[in-house]
């Protein structure tokens, strides 16, 4: 086989699908090659309200109607029963001490909870990727995307006019050139490695490895004794469960994430030295050794399943030294990752992740300074839906001239405080201080307000509230909502946006 194409793209996880069939709907010919064969796994499942927003913009942009339905929980269900699927309707955190069970303080303190929609139907998901993939390479099969699996890719030469990338398929050799490679392979993929590209560091970072699998048999959180008999006073502002789920401890995190096929993912993320300490590389024993620390998580996973051998990523954060060259560029996941902690946007997961790692011990701490990366994404999401993209043009406002600066001091001091060996008390609590007041103007979710007491409900009330921050008026935040299927529609029906009163999402207003 000796083909020619406009443009061949390495790597059919979500990221090489979509830019294969961009660039079908652009009149490119494009051949997809991959190494492995749907349907796989791949780690990487919990979306947001900004990925989301993304995703949507890029199928209505791009005339990909059958995207859409992906978009949100609701439409996504009616549309697309069969792709597995997890419903995720906030980011819960909750923090252990090693050897104890989960205390469940009356004050909250050991929690945050902040909603990232008010109802099911328009909520986030995560992405059962054995699945969701599997049915994106279809999807641009039916575009005219050429896919070739099972491709052992070799090198690559780049011409003036043209790329050829050599391979095996089947035991038979082949030769590909195009006009461009673009690299979605994810990370140390092929042209990091074809090329030889070097690879840069992060500076201040921790080190951080993973151990993870797909569970079956998982219970739900809320329904364990000793947390359901504990429960602080009031409703959380949604299921517990249904969110992405970190618990945290000192030196590291697990997270949870629910599908709606009876599977669950696991996993343990934990700077080096906790990697070490608990021997991650061992796989299912360390996994076990874990749990033996977490006991109310020990509970949780008591009749729990691995449906696989655990994977360990010895080294999660990555950079390559270039990410793009005459005829070749690397989509972001092949360019770099620093951790799964934030993993959305990278300045900023790379400012708060060292600081997020460094105060694991000290939870209501990690949960003020949490709050910097709920803030700037909550007001990025807003500008977005507002079409005002440019109120929030450097991803979560890292450039943002007040709030980028001022989240760097706070990072650059909360980092100092594990390697002074702790803040006094007084330091700590001005830092705390300073959080708030660097994120109230940007607040547009009620993050500031400490009487919350840690858990956020998206309330359409806080973002009225913002309006001036956003640079425009109460009706343009009414009609936004409405467009974004906020209210439910026998509640709110869009024309009627100008004039309705405003219901929160709980309906009490
Ligand atoms: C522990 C962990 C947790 C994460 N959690 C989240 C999360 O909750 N939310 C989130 O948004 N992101 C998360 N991420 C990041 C997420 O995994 C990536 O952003 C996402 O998978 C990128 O998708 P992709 O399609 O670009 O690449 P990938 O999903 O990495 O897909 C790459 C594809 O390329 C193929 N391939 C690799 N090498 C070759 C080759 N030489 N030739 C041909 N094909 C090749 C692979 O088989 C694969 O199919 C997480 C990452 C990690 C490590």
């Amino acid at each position: 086989m000796n083909v020619d194409f406009d443009i061949a793209v390495v790597g059919s996880g979500f990221g090489g699908s979509l830019m294969a069939m961009i660039a079908r709907r652009l009149g490119r010919s494009v051949i997809l090659l991959e190494r492995g064969k749907h349907p796989r796994f791949v780690i990487g499942e919990s979306s947001t309200p900004l990925a989301n927003l993304l995703l949507e913009e890029l199928a209505r942009r791009y005339e990909l109607p059958r995207l859409l339905p992906l978009t949100k929980w609701g439409t996504w269900q009616k549309v697309y029963p069969h792709i597995g699927c997890g419903l995720k309707r906030g980011f819960t955190f909750y923090h252990h001490q090693f050897g104890q069970p989960f205390a469940a303080d009356p004050e909250r303190r050991d929690q945050v909870l902040v909603a990232a929609s008010p109802r099911d139907e328009i909520a986030d998901t995560h992405w059962y990727r054995p699945d969701f993939d599997h049915f994106l390479v279809r999807e641009a099969q039916s575009l005219g995307v050429e896919y070739l699996d099972q491709a052992k890719l070799g090198g690559v030469s780049i011409g003036s006019d043209s790329v050829q990338v050599e391979g095996e398929h089947e035991g038979r050799r082949f030769a590909i050139r195009s006009r461009f490679v673009v690299d979605a392979s994810g990370p140390r993929g092929f042209l990091h490695r074809a090329l030889r590209l070097p690879e840069a560091s992060f500076e201040n970072f921790p080190r951080t490895q993973a151990l993870y699998a797909h569970f079956t048999g998982v219970k739900r959180w809320e329904d364990l004794g000793g947390v359901s008999q504990k429960r602080p006073g009031g409703e959380p502002p949604y299921p517990v469960d249904d969110a992405a789920v970190h618990h945290i401890f000192d030196g590291g995190w697990i997270w949870v994430l629910r599908f709606n096929n009876g599977v669950t993912s696991a996993g343990v993320a934990a700077t080096e030295e906790t990697a070490n300490r608990l021997c991650l590389a061992e796989g299912a024993a360390a996994w076990d050794r874990v749990l033996e620390r977490l006991p109310t998580l020990r509970e949780q996973f008591a009749d729990a399943k691995a449906q696989f051998s655990f994977l360990h990523t010895p080294r999660l954060s990555f950079r390559s030294g270039a990410v793009v060259g005459p005829r070749w560029a690397l989509l972001p996941s092949a360019a770099g990752f620093v951790d799964p902690l934030l993993s959305t946007g990278f300045p900023l997961t790379l400012l708060g992740v060292g600081p997020l790692y460094a105060n694991m011990n000290d939870f209501p701490f990690f949960a003020a300074l949490s709050l910097l990366y709920f803030a700037a994404a909550s007001f990025s999401e807003a500008a977005r839906r507002l079409d005002r993209p440019d109120l929030a043009s450097g991803f979560l406002l890292h450039d943002h001239p007040c709030f980028g600066p001022l989240l760097r001091s706070c990072c650059e001091r909360a980092s100092c405080a594990r390697e002074n060996d702790g803040l006094t008390a007084a330091v700590r609590n001005e830092l705390i201080d300073d959080i708030f007041g660097v994120i109230e103007p940007v607040d547009v979710a009620g993050l500031s307000d400490r009487s919350r007491r840690n858990w956020y409900p998206v309330e359409a009330r806080d973002l009225l509230n913002a309006a001036a921050k956003l640079g425009v008026r109460e009706l343009d935040i009414k009609r936004a909502l409405a467009r974004g299927g906020f209210f439910p529609a026998q509640d709110f029906a869009a024309e009627g946006a100008a004039g309705a009163s405003v219901r929160c999402c709980h309906g009490n207003e």
